[in-house]
């Protein structure tokens, strides 16, 4: 597999320590993948809308309301049963999401027949999806090779890599999303995604990292400079 191509500032990541870090995330993974259910969805337009709402929700409130969330099968469901849509707004405290939600749905309706589109581009224009939802779609619900760039594996790549970004939102940078696209491994890349998002919310968190029983710590930039220190 080629390096990312990262640009005017030298960065580039050993293959051998790519290696290392997919044999340990895929170890730690094996046994600590969460279990949720939408992990298990083949509905792709409910796939989108657990997307949308756990983007400012926590995911256990979303597994309380996922027998709500199940009764929504197209975008049609959506637009003649508004009043399950009301329901879990409220539930989530979401009520804001609903306008765009509906908006989203017509979209899908008017412009590709209530069948969600399979390609970034057309997800990333609809009305409510930014980047991040369109790659996790493209990566869990059309099991692509997508860059799932979020706080989570911003952090893991930031601290075992060393890459800074220089831009004000990590997200936004294109290298950023390079390197994580470049850290999958050659198969079963769908389920590596869910161990990367599970390890930064239970080992390489944001208000304490563990990195203490880190199975990574061996070769992490952030263990060895705080070592260091
Ligand atoms: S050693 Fe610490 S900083 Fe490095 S990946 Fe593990 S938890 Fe994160």
């Amino acid at each position: 597999m080629t390096e990312p191509n990262i640009g005017q500032k030298p960065f580039s990541i050993d293959p051998s320590k790519r290696r290392y870090f997919i044999k340990k995330i895929r170890e730690w993974g094996k046994s600590n993948l969460k279990n949720y259910p939408w992990r298990e969805e083949k509905n792709l337009f409910r796939l989108l809308l657990t997307e949308i709402f756990l983007q400012k929700t926590d995911s256990l409130k979303i597994k309380n309301i996922y027998p709500l969330l199940k009764q929504i099968e197209t975008p049609f469901d959506i637009l003649n049963r508004e009043d399950i849509l009301d329901h879990i707004v409220s539930r989530t405290g979401l009520s804001y999401k609903k306008g765009r939600i509906l908006r989203l749905s017509r979209q899908i309706v008017d412009s590709f027949n209530g069948k969600l589109p399979g390609n970034y581009s057309d997800l990333v224009r609809l009305t409510g999806v930014g980047d991040y939802i369109a790659n996790a779609v493209m990566a869990f619900g059309y099991e692509e090779k997508a860059a799932v760039v979020d706080t989570n594996t911003i952090r893991i790549v930031q601290s075992f890599f060393g890459y800074c970004s220089s831009k004000k939102r990590a997200r936004d940078d294109r290298r950023m999303n390079e390197i994580i696209l470049w850290i999958l491994p050659c198969r079963q890349y769908t389920v590596f995604s869910y161990y990367l998002l599970d390890f930064g919310a239970d080992v390489c968190v944001s208000s304490k990292r563990l990195c203490h029983e880190c199975v990574l710590k061996r070769k992490c930039a952030y263990y060895e400079t705080a070592k260091t220190r």
